[in-house]
């Protein structure tokens, strides 16, 4: 028996405003379809109440600006701490898998956070990997993200990751929020190919998600063995979403999850609130709980079927898939080409908050151990009120050298006094110290 964990949180108090897509209606309606499936009095099926994240487990990922308790309210603990339940309920050997239903979503939450972008705060799937890795000992994480729109926040905190592999696939960048995913973006030197990016045209519909998935998501996750697998479960795919202009149906979007036997899925976007979502997460339960989902079809799919552009996905499969091949070797000549240290810019918009962030995100590539990065932001209001800050994260298992050079780089910037404020994020002694 696969048996499913299910958590639970519409959070009512939380809304950008009271009629916007991100709303506590997207988890009531699938609640209702559930209950009304009778879903949840399936021995199978087991329900759990989320229990809180803690400051300390977001702050293991997430560095605020000035600090992160400014931008959070009390459902970013529940939402996170969902997740954490999920994960947790799965590795004590509880139940197979599970699914955390919750909100705000995640996935375009970055490491440092000036405010909200794309309905995100702090990014509860990475909140959750974090607190797995601390206190059950895992070591290996895929994340296959499923939303319709790329999940950029994951990619940022992960990109310098070998451990952590990152999988997106959405609707082209060219054609939708966030505009990034490219097949460029490949993660830094030391993890370069753990970052695989599926744009998709608009307009994809069931038969090229699943060519995507099986000639590539699939063999993949095989070859990479990891301790688990978390889906950023995006159900925004959905032909009838609203915000975007994909063409996947509820039983296509099960399919998937029978195929990927994620061991913690996690809601991320779907704002087809009354239409699509509650089939889709009932399509997707029954999927992961090894439960007949054949009868989740909507009357209309027919028409909107038959759109995909096999060739070229043909071409994106074997573009990507050279690159993971030969991601040993094309990390090696990463490495050669940048030296001591990978330096990027960075252009990040809070779409949600109206604040344009500028970052410099150097990362030392040192031949001993994980190594630090530094991080440099400035962020501007619309009204021009501005903000800076200087961080240093300093890796897990880093050498003496590395994590002296950290602290350096921090107290030589204090002494200049470029910024407002200065952080040590210490992956080792898991703090977060706030200088100033
Ligand atoms: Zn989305
Ligand atoms: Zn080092």
């Amino acid at each position: 028996m696969n048996k499913l964990g299910l958590v639970f949180f519409p959070a009512f108090d939380w809304a950008i405003t009271p009629t916007h897509p991100e709303r506590e209606e997207r988890l009531l309606y699938t609640r209702d379809q559930i209950v009304e499936e009778g879903l949840l009095d399936l021995p199978q099926i087991h329900e759990y109440k989320p229990q809180l994240a803690t400051l300390r487990d977001l702050e293991r990922v997430h560095i605020g600006v000035p600090n992160l308790r400014s931008h959070i309210k009390d459902a970013h603990f529940v939402s996170a701490g969902g997740a954490i339940t999920a994960a947790r309920a799965v590795k004590n050997g509880e139940v197979k898998r599970a699914f955390a239903l919750v909100r705000p979503p995640g996935h375009h939450a970055m490491r440092m956070v000036h405010g909200t972008r794309g309905f995100c705060t702090v990014n509860i799937e990475a909140i959750m990997i974090a607190h797995m890795r601390k206190h059950f000992g895992i070591k290996k994480v895929a994340i296959v993200d499923t939303d319709v729109h790329h999940g950029d926040g994951t990619q940022d905190i992960f990109y310098h990751d070998p451990d952590t592999l990152f999988i997106s696939f959405h609707q082209d960048g060219r054609t939708l929020y966030p505009g990034t995913g490219f097949t460029n973006e490949l993660g830094g030197p030391k993890a370069f190919g753990t970052t695989l990016n599926l744009p998709l045209p608009p307009g994809t519909d069931d038969e090229g998600l699943h060519y995507m998935l099986d000639h590539f998501v699939l063999p993949i996750l095989e070859d990479f063995q990891p301790d688990m697998i978390i889906n950023s479960a995006g159900q925004d795919n959905h032909y009838s979403d609203p915000l975007a202009n994909m063409a996947i149906t509820a039983q296509g979007y099960a399919r998937l999850a029978d195929k990927l036997k994620a061991d913690v899925a996690v809601l991320e976007g779907g704002y087809s609130i009354e239409a699509a979502l509650p089939y889709v997460n009932v399509g997707i339960i029954l999927a992961m709980a090894g439960l007949d989902y054949s009868q989740v079809i909507e009357p209309d799919i027919l028409s909107k079927q038959g759109k995909s552009n096999l060739g070229y996905m043909e071409k994106l499969v074997q573009q990507q898939w050279t690159v993971w091949k030969n991601r040993e070797q094309l990390a090696k000549e990463q490495i050669a080409k940048w030296g001591d240290y990978f330096v990027r810019q960075k252009n990040i918009y809070y779409d949600d908050s109206g604040i344009q962030e500028k970052q410099t995100e150097k990362v030392r590539l040192c031949p001993q151990c994980r190594g630090f990065m530094t991080i440099a932001t400035q962020a501007e209001t619309a009204y021009y009120d501005s903000q800076s800050a200087f961080a240093a994260i300093i890796e897990q298992d880093a050498c003496p050298a590395c994590r002296c050079a950290a602290k350096d780089a921090v107290s030589k910037e204090i002494k200049l006094g470029r910024y407002d404020h200065y952080f040590i994020q210490d992956k080792e002694q898991d703090t977060l110290e706030t200088i100033k």
